[in-house]
C-alpha cells in the first residue's frame, strides 16, 4: 500500500467532543458492536484500504472504527457538505482514522476533498449516493484498478449503480445495503420519518399540530415521515406520481391530490422522491404566506431553488438553517437547510438503533464483498438473505426478545401441496 497522507479536518481540537459523541453512539449499537467483536478476531480487511463516504456524524465514525478493528487501513470523506461534524472529525483523527472532511466546505474543496480519500488507492470503498464510484467511472480511472468492490448505502446510489451497470461501464462489483429489509424497512422509514421532524422542529421551533404537512413521495421515506407527522397531530397530504403509491397513500389515511392542489394548502413541505422539481416556481406561486420547505431526498434539486429565487425580491439567513424568500407581494417562503437533506443537514440524521443494523449490514457487506469479488464480477448485488435475516436476529437479541420456530410439523405442512 501507497503511504497516507495526512487527514485535512477543520479543528483537531475539538477531537474530545466528538469522542463524547461516538461513545455515546457506541454505547446504542448493539448489533454493530457484535459484528465488532467477530472482526477483531478474524480480521477480514487485514492489509486492505478502505474508503468511506458517508455522512461524517457519530455514527459513521462508529462504523469507521469497526472496519478498522477488521484490520483495515480507513480513510474517510462525508457525503454532504453540511453533514460532517468537525468535532466527530477530529475525534477520528486521534484514533488512527485518516479523515479528509470539513463542514461547509466550498463545492470544489467538497469534490476535491473525495478526490483525495480516492488518491490512497482504496481495495474496498462505502459509498452514499454513488459519488465516489461516479468519480472513479467518470474522471479517475487511473485510480480504478485496484478496488475490488465496495457497497452502496442509498436509493439514489443504487439507481445510478444500476444505470451504470445497464450501460455495461461499471468496473467492480457493488451490494446494493439500500435494497436489504434490515435497511429500507428500517432506516428509510422509521430513521427518516423521525430525524426529518428533528430537524425541522430543531431548526424552527414551531408547532407541527393542526398544521398541514405535504410529503411529496410515497416510498420508503415517505411512508415514515406521513406517518410521523401524522403522530404530531398534523393533516397529512401525499403527492404522488406512482397510482399504487398514491392508492396505498389514501388507504393509509392520507389525502392524496397533486401538486398544484398541494401547494396552495401546505404549512410544510417534504420533498421525499429522489426526483429533481418537485417543487417549482408554478407550485411556489400559490404557497400560503409562510410556507415552510423542506428536502429529505438525495440531492438538492427537490425542490427548484433558482426557480424559488426568480420569484423572490429579496433572500436572507433568518435563523440557522432558515433561509426567507420574500416573494414580490410580500409573502415569505421558507426554505430549510439549503434544500438539502434536513435531517442531516440541519440535525444528526437518524437514531443510533437505526443505523445499528445499516451500519451492521455495511459492515457485513463489506466483508462479503471482498471475499467475493471475483465470482460476483462487475455488477450490483444484494446483501444476501442470510446476512439479512442475521441482523435481524441480532437485533431481537438485543431487544431481550425471540421468536418462535417451525416445528416439523408446520414444516412439512407449508412444504405439502397435498395436505391441506
Ligand atoms: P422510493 O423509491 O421508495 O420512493 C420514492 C417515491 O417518490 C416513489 O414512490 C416515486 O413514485 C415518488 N416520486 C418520484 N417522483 C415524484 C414526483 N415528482 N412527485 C411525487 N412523487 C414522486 O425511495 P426512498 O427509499 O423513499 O428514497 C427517496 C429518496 O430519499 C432517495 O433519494 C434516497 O436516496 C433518499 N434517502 C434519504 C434518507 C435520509 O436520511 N434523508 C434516507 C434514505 C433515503
Ligand atoms: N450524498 C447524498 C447522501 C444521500 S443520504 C447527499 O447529497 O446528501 C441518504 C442516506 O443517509 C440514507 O440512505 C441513510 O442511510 C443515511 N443516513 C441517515 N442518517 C444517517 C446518519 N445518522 N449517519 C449516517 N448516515 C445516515
Amino acid at each position: 500500500m501507497t503511504m497516507l497522507t495526512k487527514s485535512i479536518i477543520a479543528n483537531p481540537a475539538l477531537a474530545a467532543e466528538g469522542k463524547l459523541k461516538i461513545d455515546w453512539v457506541e454505547a446504542h449499537m448493539p448489533v454493530l458492536n457484535r459484528i465488532r467483536a467477530t472482526f477483531e478476531k478474524e480480521q477480514p480487511f487485514k492489509g486492505l484500504r478502505v474508503a468511506i463516504s458517508l455522512h461524517l456524524e457519530a455514527k459513521t465514525a462508529y462504523l469507521a472504527k469497526v472496519v478498522q478493528a477488521g484490520g483495515a487501513e480507513v480513510v474517510i470523506t462525508g457525503s454532504n457538505p453540511l453533514s460532517t461534524q468537525d468535532d466527530v472529525c477530529a475525534a477520528l483523527v486521534q484514533d488512527g482514522i485518516t479523515v479528509f472532511a470539513k463542514y461547509n466546505p466550498e463545492p470544489k474543496e467538497y469534490k476535491d476533498l473525495m478526490i483525495k480519500t480516492l488518491e490512497t488507492r482504496p481495495d474496498l470503498i462505502i459509498d452514499d449516493g454513488g459519488d465516489l464510484v461516479t468519480i472513479l467511472h467518470a474522471e479517475r480511472q487511473d485510480l480504478l484498478s485496484q478496488v475490488r468492490g465496495g457497497a452502496e448505502e442509498t436509493t439514489t446510489g443504487i439507481l445510478r449503480l444500476k444505470s451504470l451497470e445497464r450501460d455495461g461501464k461499471l468496473q467492480f462489483p457493488m451490494v446494493a445495503v439500500n435494497d436489504a429489509y434490515c435497511k429500507h424497512l428500517f432506516d428509510n422509514r422509521y430513521g427518516t420519518g423521525q430525524s426529518v421532524f428533528d430537524g425541522i422542529n430543531r431548526t424552527t421551533n414551531l408547532v407541527v399540530a393542526g398544521k398541514t404537512v405535504v410529503v411529496n413521495g410515497y416510498g420508503w421515506c415517505g411512508k415514515g415521515v406521513a406517518m410521523r407527522a401524522k403522530g404530531l397531530g398534523a393533516n397529512v397530504v401525499v403527492t404522488e406520481i406512482d397510482a399504487i403509491k398514491a392508492v396505498e397513500a389514501y388507504m393509509d389515511g392520507f389525502a392524496v391530490m397533486p401538486m398544484a392542489e398541494a401547494a396552495k394548502v401546505g404549512d410544510y413541505f417534504v420533498t421525499v422522491t429522489g426526483n429533481k422539481d418537485v417543487i417549482r416556481g408554478v407550485h411556489i406561486e400559490n404557497m400560503k404566506d409562510g410556507a415552510i420547505l423542506s428536502n429529505a431526498g438525495h440531492f438538492d434539486v427537490e425542490v427548484n431553488i433558482p426557480e424559488l429565487e426568480a420569484l423572490s425580491v429579496s433572500r436572507r439567513t433568518v435563523r440557522k438553517n432558515i433561509e426567507e424568500f420574500r416573494l414580490k407581494d410580500g409573502r415569505k417562503i421558507y426554505l430549510l437547510a439549503e434544500g438539502r437533506l434536513v435531517n442531516l443537514a440541519a440535525g444528526d440524521g437518524h437514531p443510533a438503533e437505526i443505523m445499528d443494523m445499516t451500519f451492521a449490514l455495511q459492515a457485513m457487506a463489506l466483508k462479503y464483498v471482498n471475499e467475493n469479488y471475483e465470482k460476483i464480477g462487475k455488477q450490483v448485488v444484494n446483501v444476501p438473505y442470510e446476512t439479512d435475516e442475521q441482523v435481524a436476529r441480532y437485533k431481537l437479541e438485543a431487544l431481550g426478545t425471540s421468536i418462535d420456530t417451525l416445528t416439523d410439523e408446520q414444516k412439512a405442512y407449508l412444504d405439502s401441496w397435498a395436505e391441506h
